[in-house]
């Protein structure tokens, strides 16, 4: 099992959405945003945000101290936060959802250090100072809560079931008697499956891509995680994969921050409330293409 993390800073340009017309300045009511410089990255969404003040955050006088962002995200699950291999490239909504939350600081592409970080080290990270904020499929959570703080809700989707396409016996997660089931160390959806149900055996790897190679190997029966990653790996490989039933939690994904930084929570929670058109077009451009279904969630201050 890898257990590294890899620190990767790029500066290489986010899918260009020229499609769109309407732009959002990163923070709200922001005067005499820039140009967006020459990125490329989602300028038709929105603008670099300048004269940025966030007082009472921690977070933000580190990011203004180094002059850059540092986020952490994943980048093996297609459509939400995905590193192309061989360019080096990220793309996926919640990338792009850490993108627009930089740019509402006040930095663009260039400025934006990537670490990728597994979800079993996610609040330690954040705990450690290690980076500002977390970006990735990031359930909002009582036991998380303890450690540290979430902006959102922005996504919500449910924990299912993924198998082999030519799987018929696996239908739900009553059907798991004796099926080996693969899911990732300190995510949700493992604790719930042994918790709630009652599968033959469950397998844990550091990511979801390492659970589809065992599902393509035949040695596990199922993968169990948020429908949203599931349907980015069908639709990666509709004929070697499908989700069995309908989804049986509701996760509701967050940006993890350090806890108690109220300042820096509500600096996005108002982007995310204010953003116009900004969540749908990211939606639409990341999460529809895969058959996923849904509409922006409201801000919730309890998520904190
Ligand atoms: N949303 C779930 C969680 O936060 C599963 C996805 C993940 O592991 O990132 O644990």
């Amino acid at each position: 099992m890898r257990k590294s993390r890899i620190m990767t800073g790029i500066g290489i340009s986010a899918v260009a959405l020229l499609a769109l017309t309407g732009c959002n300045s990163g923070t709200p009511g922001a005067t005499d945003p820039t140009d967006g410089g020459d990125t490329g990255q989602s300028e038709a969404l929105w603008e670099v945000s300048t004269d940025v003040s966030l007082e009472g955050s921690p977070t933000f006088d580190a990011i203004t101290a180094r002059d850059g962002v540092v986020v952490g995200v994943k980048n093996d699950q297609p459509g939400l936060g995905y590193e192309d291999a061989a360019t080096g490239e990220r793309t996926g909504f919640d990338v792009d959802i850490a993108r627009w939350i930089a740019a509402s600081l006040g930095y663009d592409e260039e400025q934006i250090e990537y670490v990728t970080i597994p979800s079993a080290n996610r609040e330690q990270e954040l705990v450690n100072g290690n980076i500002d904020y977390y970006v990735g499929t990031y359930s909002i959570t009582d036991t998380r809560k303890e450690l540290i703080d979430f902006a959102g809700p922005y996504f919500l989707t449910g924990q299912g079931l993924m198998v082999a396409a030519d799987n018929t016996d696996i239908n739900g997660p009553d059907d798991l008697e004796g099926k080996i089931v693969c899911s990732v160390t300190g995510s949700t959806p493992l604790q719930r499956i042994r918790d709630e149900y009652n599968p033959g055996d469950t397998v844990e790897y550091d990511t979801y891509s390492q659970c589809v190679e065992q599902l393509k190997a035949g040695s596990v029966d199922a993968i169990t995680t948020d429908e949203a990653i599931l349907a980015g790996y069908v639709a990666q490989e509709p004929d070697a994969l499908k989700i069995a039933g309908e989804p049986f939690s509701e996760e509701r994904y967050g940006v993890g921050v350090a806890k108690g930084d109220t300042a820096l929570v509500e600096h996005i929670n108002t982007l995310f409330t204010d953003g116009g058109d900004v969540w749908t077009a990211l939606f639409d451009e990341h999460l529809a293409p895969a058959g996923i279904e849904g509409s922006q969630p409201e801000v919730d201050d309890t998520a904190m």
